[in-house]
């Protein structure tokens, strides 16, 4: 078996942020992570041709200057001079075959009387439907804000709690407001990942776990197992439930109680000359098989243009790659390259900072067992890189 201070599992920015803490405490800490990178929703594949590398991001594509964890960990990684800043090019909405600016498609007078109640309206105790309705005007909110709001975790986000959704945090002065870095988001987790110190193994899936001499042993699919004190789980609910069932059963009680949505990814890469699209930064899509299109029209490239289309779960390959062609206005042998990923967001519900609380409660009689993820403060890079920097804290409390 082999031994280590930490075991993390799950390597997306919650695992590899929860482990860089524990690496730079001087803690031997292994990552395992069941896909073939890492990066989870953080990761941006490539497609390289000629001796050069076009990147897309299949999951998350934007950092603010208000995500001082994270900057903390990108400056300590020696990343602050690969921070890109995002050329603009607008969100818009595409609607019948056509693209529209959304704010073009606002209705102004409903905007104006319902706008200044924005002054006055708490959040708290709110879902988004009924914060937002009251704040954009009902007609704007179904119209065109509730599509801009369901493409951020690509689902229905009507029940979600509003607090949860766009949080104020301090903002960095001396970083972009909002950026990427040059190779993609990819670049931290791969600087994150070359740590000395922690060992990464891909292609492990966990398939248990059990408590034994006074340690976590964690046992991957390929049937390996690995020892330590510490155990960091960073993965969606549903998974910590299932594995935790064997350490805790109210934990794994608890984490049960959790929904998330599947959100299926498809990104394609298409030479500049064959697409006559203006950039953009995404097209939002009301009513659609796909939430949204985010493109790569945000750091322009001088040969590609790339898209990740996230749909709703469960379509069929064809009626995907039908659906791309058509909104792209395309044939499919203009597509070069293709990439897929099924990414897992929480559903977050009204209740759900009684339910952080409670989980955080029971962890009290685990000290050793750390839970990260981006399903407690909120799904966001820094909400989950903040999770893993309380959670290591706690460790050493
Ligand atoms: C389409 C999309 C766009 C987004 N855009 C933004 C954005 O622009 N800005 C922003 O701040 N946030 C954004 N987010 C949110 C943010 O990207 C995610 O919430 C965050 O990256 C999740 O990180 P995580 O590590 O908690 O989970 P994940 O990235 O899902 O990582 C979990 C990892 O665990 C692994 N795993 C699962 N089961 C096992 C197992 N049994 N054994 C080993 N490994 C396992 C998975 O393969 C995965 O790599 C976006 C999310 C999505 C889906």
């Amino acid at each position: 078996m082999m031994q280590n201070d930490v075991v993390v599992v799950g390597a997306g920015i919650s695992g590899l942020s929860l482990a860089y803490y524990c690496v730079q405490a001087g803690l031997k800490t292994t990552l395992l992570e069941k896909g073939d990178a890492t990066g989870g929703s953080f990761s941006s594949p490539r497609y390289g041709v000629g001796g050069r590398e076009f990147w897309l991001e299949l999951g998350a594509h934007t950092c603010y200057s208000s995500y001082q964890n994270l900057l903390g960990i990108v400056e300590s990684c020696g990343l602050m001079a690969s921070i890109t800043p995002r050329a603009k090019v607008p969100f818009s909405l595409y609607r019948d075959g056509q693209v529209k600016s959304l704010v073009s498609s606002l209705n102004f007078p409903e905007l104006l009387v319902s706008g200044p109640k924005i002054f006055s309206l708490k959040k708290d105790g709110q879902t988004v439907k009924s914060y937002y309705s009251q704040i954009v005007g009902q007609k704007n909110y179904r119209d065109v804000i509730s599509h801009f709001f369901n493409a951020v975790p690509s689902q229905v986000t009507d029940d979600f709690p509003a607090d949860m959704m766009f949080k104020s945090r301090e903002k960095r002065k001396d970083v972009l407001k909002n950026y990427t870095f040059a190779e993609g988001l990819q670049s931290v987790a791969r600087a994150i990942s070359a740590k000395s110190g922690l060992n990464v193994f891909t292609g492990r899936e966990v398939v248990s776990l059990r408590e034994e001499n006074g340690q976590y042993v964690v046992v991957t699919a390929d049937g390996m197992e690995y020892g330590a004190k510490v155990l960091g789980l960073a993965l969606p609910s549903a998974v910590s439930s299932k594995l935790l069932g064997t350490v805790s059963r109210e934990i794994a009680g608890h984490l049960g109680l959790l929904k998330a949505a599947t959100v299926d990814s498809v990104g394609v890469v298409i030479k500049k000359e064959n697409l006559a699209m203006k950039p953009v930064a995404a097209l939002i899509s009301p009513n659609d098989i796909f939430f949204s299109a985010v493109s790569r029209d945000t750091v322009p490239d001088d040969s590609y243009r790339g898209f990740a289309f996230h749909f709703r779960p469960g379509l069929d390959e064809k009626k995907k790659m039908t659906r791309i062609c058509e909104v792209l206005g395309i044939g499919p042998s203009r597509i070069e390259k293709t990439f897929t990923r099924i990414n897992t967001v929480p559903s977050l519900r009204l209740g759900h900072h009684e339910w952080h609380e409670k989980i955080d409660t029971l962890l009290k009689g685990k000290k050793n067992l750390l839970l990260s993820g981006n399903y407690f403060g909120g799904m966001a890079i820094e909400d989950c890189v903040s999770r893993s920097k309380a959670e290591f804290e706690r460790l050493g409390k």
